[in-house]
Parts: C-alpha cells; sequence; structure tokens
C-alpha cells in the first residue's frame, strides 16, 4: 500500500538560507509558500497549457507585494534585498516557472524605469507597475543580435522634440500584453552612442507581432516588434545619452540571478518529485530509491544543488552589498544553476520512466522550462567567456602561486 504524504511542513531540501532573512522577509517567504501550495502548485499544468498571459496568477503576485518586491517604496514596492528575491523565485520556480518567469520579467522589464527614468515619468508609471495595473517589456534583442548584442542595428534619430525610432526586435516577452517597452537602440548619427527610451504601445508606427509559438514557458508569450518612424518624446529617455547600455546591462543582471534561482527552484522540484517516486515505485522486490545506482544518481543531484545555492546566495549577497565582481558571479551562478537544472530535470526524468515522459505528469513540463534558462539573458557559452576573460584579466595582476620560481613560465 502506497503510504500518502503530507504536502506541508519538513522540506526535503533544507531551510538554512532562510536564517538570514529577517522576521518580516520570512514571513513573506511563508506566505507563499503557502499560495505555492494551496494554488499556484496545484494550477500550474493548466496556466502552462494555454500560451496566453497569465493574467491570474501575475495579479494574485501583485495583490501578494510579490510583484513589488522590485519596486522602490517610494512608489508602493518593498525595493527587496536579492537574498529574499531568490528565495521568493526559488519558491516559485520549484513549483511553476510561468510564475517565477513573471516575477524576473518585471525585474527585466521595469528595471531600467526604476534606474533611469525622471521623477516625474517615475511618478506616472512605477505605481501602476508596481500594482500590475500596467506592463513593461524590455525590448533589447534583435534578428542580427541575441548573444552579440552590441551589434544592434535600431536607430534613434534626434529631432528637436525627441528622437525617431526605426528598428526591429525579436523574442520580446510581453510584447502582446505590455503597455509600455523599454528600447535600446543606437544614436543614428553616432553609432557607439547607446540610448534607452521608453516607447508606449500606442505610439504611431509600432508594430507588435502574433504570439511566436515556443517549447516552454508558457503563460509569458513572445512576439516581435518593428519600429518604422516612431516618435519618442525626449522626456522618455531612460537615463543620459550613452547609458542604455549600461542600463540594459543593470536589468539583465539582475534577470541572471533571478535566472539561477528559477532554475535551482525548478531542479529542487524535480529532485522531491523523483525521489518521492523511488519511494513509491518497487523495482525488482525492493523500493527504486533503496538501489543504490539510483541513490548515487539523487545524491549527486541534491549535492550539487545545495552547492550551487549557496553560489547564489553568496551573489545576491554581493548584489545586495554593491561588490565590484558581482557580473561575474551573476554569471557564474547563473551558468552554474541553469546547466545543473537541465541535468537534474533530465536525470530525475529518467528515473520516473514512463510517467515522466507523460503530460500529465509534471517534468515533462519541468524539462521543456529547463532548457531556456540556459538561452534567456545570455546562453552558457557567452557566460562562460565572461567568467574566462575576467579571471584572465585579473591573473595578470593576482598573487603568483608561491610553488613557482621567479620569472617567466615559459622559462622553466
Ligand atoms: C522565450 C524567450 C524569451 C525572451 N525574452 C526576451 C525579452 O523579453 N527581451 C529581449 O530583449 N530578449 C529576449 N529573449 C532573447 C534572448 O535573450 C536571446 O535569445 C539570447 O540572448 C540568445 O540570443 P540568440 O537567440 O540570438 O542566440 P545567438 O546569438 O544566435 O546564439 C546562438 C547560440 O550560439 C552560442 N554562442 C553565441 N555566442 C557565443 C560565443 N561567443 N561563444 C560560444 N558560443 C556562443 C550559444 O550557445 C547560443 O545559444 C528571449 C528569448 C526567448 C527564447
Amino acid at each position: 500500500m502506497t503510504e500518502t504524504r503530507s504536502h506541508a511542513g519538513a522540506r526535503l531540501f533544507g531551510d538554512h538560507f532562510l536564517l538570514s532573512l529577517d522576521a518580516d522577509e520570512r514571513a513573506l517567504v511563508e506566505r507563499l509558500r503557502a499560495l505555492c501550495r494551496e494554488s499556484i502548485g496545484p494550477q500550474a499544468a493548466e496556466v502552462a497549457r494555454a500560451d496566453v498571459f497569465a493574467w491570474d496568477t501575475f495579479r494574485l503576485l501583485a495583490r501578494e507585494g510579490i510583484v513589488g518586491t522590485a519596486f522602490p517604496k517610494a512608489f508602493g514596492g518593498s525595493d527587496a534585498r536579492q537574498a529574499l528575491r531568490i528565495r521568493i523565485i526559488e519558491e516559485l520556480g520549484r513549483v511553476c516557472s510561468t510564475s517565477a518567469s513573471l516575477i524576473t520579467g518585471t525585474d527585466l522589464s521595469s528595471r531600467a524605469i526604476v534606474a533611469g527614468a525622471s521623477e516625474t515619468l517615475q511618478r506616472e508609471l512605477l505605481p501602476d507597475l508596481c500594482s500590475g495595473e500596467l506592463q513593461a517589456a524590455f525590448a533589447l534583442t534583435e534578428p542580427g543580435a541575441g548573444s552579440d548584442v552590441r551589434g544592434l542595428q535600431t536607430t534613434l534619430r534626434r529631432t528637436d522634440t525627441g528622437y525617431v525610432v526605426d528598428g526591429r526586435k525579436k523574442f520580446i516577452t510581453r510584447a502582446g500584453t505590455a503597455d509600455w517597452f523599454v528600447v535600446v537602440g543606437r544614436a543614428h548619427d553616432e553609432p557607439s552612442n547607446f540610448i534607452a527610451v521608453l516607447v508606449s504601445r500606442d505610439a504611431p508606427g509600432l508594430q507588435v507581432s502574433p504570439t511566436v509559438g515556443k517549447l516552454g514557458w508558457f503563460g509569458v508569450p513572445i512576439a516581435s516588434l518593428r519600429f518604422e518612424g516612431v516618435a519618442v518624446p525626449a522626456s522618455h529617455r531612460l537615463g543620459a545619452e550613452g547609458e542604455g547600455f549600461s542600463l540594459a546591462q543593470d536589468a539583465l543582471l539582475r534577470a541572471r540571478i533571478g535566472h539561477a534561482a528559477m532554475a535551482l527552484g525548478r531542479a529542487i522540484g524535480a529532485v522531491e518529485i523523483a525521489t518521492t517516486y523511488a519511494c513509491d515505485r518497487q523495482s525488482f522486490g525492493k523500493p527504486l530509491g533503496s538501489h543504490q545506482g539510483v541513490q548515487w544518481m539523487l545524491a549527486d543531484m541534491v549535492t550539487r544543488i545545495e552547492a550551487s545555492r549557496a553560489l547564489l546566495a553568496l551573489t545576491a549577497d554581493k548584489y545586495d552589498r554593491g561588490d565590484a565582481d558581482v557580473a561575474t558571479f551573476a554569471s557564474m551562478a547563473k551558468l552554474q544553476a541553469t546547466d545543473l537544472c537541465m541535468q537534474v530535470v533530465t536525470d530525475a526524468l529518467q528515473l520516473t520512466g514512463g510517467r515522466g515522459y507523460l503530460q500529465d505528469f509534471p517534468l515533462e513540463r519541468f524539462f521543456r522550462d529547463a532548457k531556456l534558462n540556459q538561452i534567456g539573458e545570455g546562453a552558457s557559452e557567452v557566460h562562460k567567456t565572461v567568467i574566462g576573460r575576467d579571471l584572465v584579466r585579473r591573473a595578470r595582476e593576482a598573487e603568483r602561486n608561491p610553488c613557482l620560481r621567479d620569472g617567466s613560465l615559459v622559462d622553466y
């Protein structure tokens, strides 16, 4: 007879990281856990079945103050530390990638407004973006510029009143529902001058394509944008001219930390599911989980997940302290967490056999969703390049290993 286990109570993965949160932050995580148990988790499969924007979940997360964690207190948010945000996103990722990406996507799309909009524009938009009344989308990627985003071709031509935008953007999350688009382009007459502007959905000359079908991450549809002579007032520029790229990098940094947290949450969920199956399933006369080969697989998963969580927690602390090397750590955390998640979800699906392959079983969804974390906000290979380049640069200045003789190693 199969024993039914509790849905609440002690977790398979420890709560050690919650100890670094204060009482209010822990209370928010507990409230979110209850929501995940009661509605977000049980409804995740249904939300993912339709590729329409998950308004109900978004509004729920806005009402509960989860969306607001990305916004300053002055505009109704709670300006949460990354130490808390990674816990929130991990909780959501454990059950529902759609919900987790609603939070990372809010950061991505609103961050340049928080960091670069004029006070007037902030007062006009941020309270409604924070409450979920309004939505923004982040339009950086282009048909000819993805990983190599400095190759973007969208231009901004200066006029007496502002700019005229021409160009195309691709893979834009929330394009179908956003009220505002954060658009990064380059000055028409000065290609090295990157400029970010905020474009209204209703702006004449802006066309939004129909939703583009994809493998997973349902509930957060994507589409393409075409800008043909779109006039933008100077008051809608974000930051100064020349700051467009750094504003985009600032948004991507937070989103990368979010991707890592979402991937680890999903990996945790996959291990929970695989372990439950290993306890329930009999194979060759004993529980599946009693076979040493299965235990070793699970041991590898859980050990590497905990190591990745520690790296991510360190990265979040670095962000909250404003450490100069946070971008490299965010690349390491994202690379490690997202590649690990793909591996863990694949192994968990293998451990659950034919059931893992069924649409009715959550791992099929986890498997499809895992892939995007390795591609979005910088593909794994791009992060390896960032990390390796930084290492080689620092090696020239770093303390030499004391086992070495003086002089060039070429002279050994
Ligand atoms: C579902 C989804 C949602 C998205 N949402 C948004 C959004 O809201 N806003 C936005 O602006 N963009 C968005 N994107 C775009 C996303 O950020 C890009 O897809 C991503 O940056 C990769 O760019 P690319 O697809 O053009 O791949 P390419 O640049 O064509 O790269 C293809 C592959 O080549 C490899 N590669 C690339 N460069 C190197 C290198 N230097 N060394 C080694 N290997 C390399 C990598 O494996 C990479 O995956 C979204 C994409 C998807 C699929």
